[in-house]
């Protein structure tokens, strides 16, 4: 065996390994739409917690800002907002959004 460092447990990949063969080919336009509105009456702020990328952030006026530009696009925030309106998704116009690499 060569190379540095131990060899990862069972074949996996660590998460900080894996993100960092992931890259964001940034759309002009947000594929996911929050309306802050909307949130400001949500008492769960699930998307904040569910979120793998932690893209959701509330503010100190009860607000939530998001960031769109890092989504894997997994759809965890849409299955778990409960709040009707919310979210509007869109997927990422053609060779945009996230790249995964394999390998
Ligand atoms: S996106 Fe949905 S879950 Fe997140 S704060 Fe807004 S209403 Fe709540
Ligand atoms: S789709 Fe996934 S990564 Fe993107 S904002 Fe929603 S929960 Fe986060």
């Amino acid at each position: 065996m060569s190379g540095p460092g131990p060899a990862p447990a069972g074949g996996e990949i660590a998460f900080e390994d894996r993100m960092a063969t992931v890259e964001f080919r940034v759309a002009a336009h947000p594929h996911i739409v929050v309306d802050g509105e909307v949130c400001r009456s949500c008492t769960t702020r699930a998307c904040v917690t569910a979120c793998p990328a932690n893209l959701f952030a509330p503010t100190s006026d009860g607000g939530i800002l998001f960031n769109y530009e890092q989504c894997f696009e997994c759809g965890t925030c849409y299955m778990v907002c409960n709040e009707a309106g919310a979210i509007a998704w869109s997927y990422p116009e053609g060779g945009h959004g996230v790249v995964f690499r394999h390998g």
